[in-house]
């Protein structure tokens, strides 16, 4: 039996073992940290369970985008809570004693209905604007095979936004619920804009229960079919001989581990699996570079909320509020812009228990206090992230009123609880960032120079429950034998 080891255990590493697991292979999934999941892992606070990366999904009906992967992977019994198809997302603006708020609505005839009865000059704007991200978005798997869509690739997301709308304040409306993803005007390619809204305007979903329930899921399916999945092994080389990856050596509680492999996937960030061929010989330097010194997108930071009870209506919406005088092309993650209210579904009753507040953060605000360890930042830390809190809050409040004096109790994350949970240099939310004006620099071929060696994961093609579930399948089609495997699972 051919084995297969794959580093990492983060929503794509344990999609690609259990493909590989499904054709035959053995295969043994290794995971630094204590729990598994990475972005998809869920903590417990005083009887609260919060998610870390993972909020809610889009695309899971039938026809949809991810549900034939979701199909495929066992994961469309989980507690899926449908959000409210008239309005799933809330895109609020705030700012100078005014209020603005705009809804997004399911389906891609309802969501063009509902933004032109407000904007009603925009009705062929936003029927083009929507048939387009449709048209990607349904095309996106096959365009990273062949080139029907190549230009989604080599196109500015916000240039196509301006080409559409005329209308600056519906622009900025389309643009207004994009914490899901990293807006850059003169980064953002179209495809990633397109497959990540498109996905959202097909249906939207919160789990009930938290992100873990998938990343358990996948791997108890690893283990039924023969797999491993060890947590607390954290790879530290890659093995080769004469140009092919033969295994990894790694370290689990102290001991050193030498585990050979016919395959090899890593789901570690790029820059961190280079580390990991620090000794190759395979790996020329410029493609080491490249890899390495690519940017990243911004990191998070996360309020996670505990409600008093019976205080605050549950809202199943996802609530985006934006500063009026904000630029959301050219964020500055060193203020609070934008936040996003997430609720959690709550066990019983139309009461909401607790909630999350998330909002970018620049790694420069938090890098200094890096080299101490976690729990041991000093005051000034987190003097920094009770700012940043209150900020947060102030921005939600305005349009959840009465969310302040709901508040029992807060714990916070920033990029650098990112960093130590899931090991994405500078604590990047979606990896590596994207470059419309590059795109043969920074949509990578899970390929590697080693043999057998293959890269898969949310800063290769695309971030998100999608995104990486697409790529796994990408990365899978690149093992011999496996190249079918894409048809076998989205036809
Ligand atoms: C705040 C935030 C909110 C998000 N919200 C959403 C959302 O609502 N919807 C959505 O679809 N997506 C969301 N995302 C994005 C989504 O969570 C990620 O794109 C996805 O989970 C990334 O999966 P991954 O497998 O690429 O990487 P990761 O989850 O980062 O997993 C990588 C794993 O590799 C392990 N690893 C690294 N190096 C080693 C080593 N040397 N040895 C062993 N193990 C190693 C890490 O510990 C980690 O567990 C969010 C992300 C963030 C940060």
């Amino acid at each position: 039996m051919d084995r297969a080891i794959i580093i990492g255990s983060g929503l794509g590493g344990l999609e690609c073992g259990f493909i590989l697991a499904k054709h035959g292979y053995e295969v043994t999934v290794l995971e630094q940290g204590k729990h598994i999941g990475g972005c998809l892992q869920t903590f417990h606070r005083e009887g609260f369970l919060f998610d870390t990366g993972f909020h809610y999904v889009g695309g899971l009906d039938e026809g949809q985008s991810l549900h034939p992967l979701f199909k495929f992977f066992g994961l469309l019994d989980l507690p899926w809570k449908r959000l409210d198809e008239d309005c799933f997302d809330e895109c609020v603006f705030v700012g100078d004693g005014r209020q603005e708020s705009f809804p997004f609505a399911n389906g891609h005839g309802n969501f063009v209905k509902s933004l032109s009865a407000i904007f009603p000059a925009e009705e062929d704007g936003l029927k083009r604007y929507a048939a387009a991200l449709k048209d990607i978005g349904d095309n996106i798997f096959k365009a990273f095979g062949g080139n029907s869509i190549g230009e989604a690739f080599s196109k500015s997301a916000y240039g196509f936004l301006c080409e559409n709308i005329n209308d600056e304040k519906l622009r900025k409306v389309l643009s207004g619920t994009s914490l899901k993803m990293e807006l850059r005007q003169d980064t953002l390619p179209l495809y990633v804009f397109a497959q990540i809204n498109n996905s959202f305007i097909q249906s939207a979903w919160r789990l009930r229960g938290g992100g873990s329930q998938i990343a358990e899921k996948l791997a108890s399916k690893i283990v039924e079919m023969g797999g491993k999945v060890l947590n607390r092994t954290k790879v530290l080389r890659i093995c080769e001989i004469d140009g092919t990856a033969t295994g990894v050596e790694a370290e689990s509680e102290g001991e050193k581990l030498m585990l050979e492999a016919d395959v090899i996937v890593s789901d570690a960030h790029p820059a961190v699996t280079m580390s990991l061929l620090s000794e190759s010989k395979s790996i020329r330097n410029i493609y080491r570079n490249r890899i390495t010194h690519l940017p990243d997108t911004y990191g998070m930071f996360t309020a996670n909320i505990a409600l008093k009870p019976g205080k605050l209506k549950y809202l199943n919406r996802n609530i985006y509020v934006n500063r009026t005088d904000c630029d959301l092309w050219n964020p500055n993650d060193s203020k609070t812009e934008s936040v996003l209210a997430h609720f959690y579904v709550p066990e019983e009753g139309e009461y909401a228990t607790h909630l999350d507040l998330m909002s970018p953060m620049a790694w420069d605000m938090v890098s200094e206090y890096a080299r101490e360890p976690r729990g041991r930042r000093g005051e000034e830390y987190e003097a920094l992230k009770r700012r940043k809190t209150e900020e947060c809050i102030a921005l939600a409040e305005q349009r959840i009123p009465g969310l302040r004096d709901a508040i029992a109790q807060v714990w916070t994350s920033s990029p650098l609880t990112y960093l130590s949970y899931t090991g994405s240099p500078f604590g990047s939310a979606y990896g590596i960032r994207k470059d419309f004006s590059n795109p043969m620099l920074t949509v990578m071929s899970p390929r590697t120079p080693l043999r057998n060696l293959f890269m898969t994961g949310q800063s290769l093609n695309l971030h998100g429950m999608l995104g990486v579930s697409m790529t796994s399948v990408m990365t899978c089609a690149c093992v011999p034998g496996l190249e079918d495997v894409a048809s076998e699972i989205l036809l």
